[in-house]
């Protein structure tokens, strides 16, 4: 039984959303402030978090840092606010997805279940990505397109595996510095557009209108799921 942390401070939506959780077969815990996020995230271990931005003691920005110090256990974050600036700022701090209020309790419950998927898959399942006329060899580190093998330097490999192995989902520059060189740091994202372009150049029949790799404006990027 999967267990949910839910850091909220309304405790009327709390409550909602934790008897939706719990028909689906959760076990919840609630936490209202902030500051006592981290020591509710040691004391039951959650296999997922919900977490909201504004709450009382600490932030849920920092309330995300402070976890990802510490543990991988997946967050998504519930924020009212709708400026892209947040979710952004969330999902380069470690976040897996976000939520915007108002919700459904259905909607939280689906997103609650496809990260916990997600997150239950090792990253590198498959050992070769087949996206259309490209073939990606993960145990080989080779790439061709077509008949043609393209040469890529070891972050543009790694870039290029990140993002097709999970076509369609949108990746922040900083998970992808980080998915492309084992380690990231903050004020350096903007490096992994320079991969990208290359990276581009490489695998793109035509750089400039590209059908692998796609820009999420105001995100990072994301592969495109074969048609
Ligand atoms: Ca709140």
């Amino acid at each position: 039984m999967a267990t949910i942390l839910i850091v909220e401070d309304e405790a009327a939506l709390a409550r909602v959303v934790q008897s939706y959780l719990e028909q689906a077969g959760m076990a919840v815990r609630v936490e209202a402030r902030g500051d006592r996020a981290l020591w509710a995230v040691e004391q039951s271990r959650p296999d997922l978090i919900l977490l909201d931005l504004n709450l009382p003691g600490m932030d849920g920005l920092e309330v995300a840092k402070a976890i990802r110090k510490k543990s991988e256990v997946p967050i998504i974050m519930v924020t009212a606010r709708a400026e892209e600036y947040d979710r952004l700022i969330g999902l380069e701090l470690g976040a897996d997805d976000y939520i915007t209020k108002p919700f459904s309790p259905r909607e939280v419950v689906a997103r609650v279940r496809a990260v916990l998927r997600r997150a239950g898959q090792p990253q590198f399942e498959l050992r070769r990505i087949d996206a259309g006329d490209l073939l990606i060899d993960l145990d080989a580190h080779r790439v061709q397109r077509g008949e043609t093998l393209i040469d890529l330097t070891p972050t543009e490999f790694n870039l290029l595996a990140a993002l097709a192995a999970q076509p369609g989902r949108a990746f922040s520059r900083l998970q992808l510095l980080e998915a492309a060189q084992g380690q990231a740091y903050e004020g350096y994202e903007r490096t992994i557009d320079a991969h990208v372009k290359n990276l581009r150049a490489k695998i793109e029949p035509d750089p400039r209108q590209p059908q692998y790799i796609e820009t999420v404006f105001g995100v990072g990027y994301r592969f495109r799921k074969p048609v």
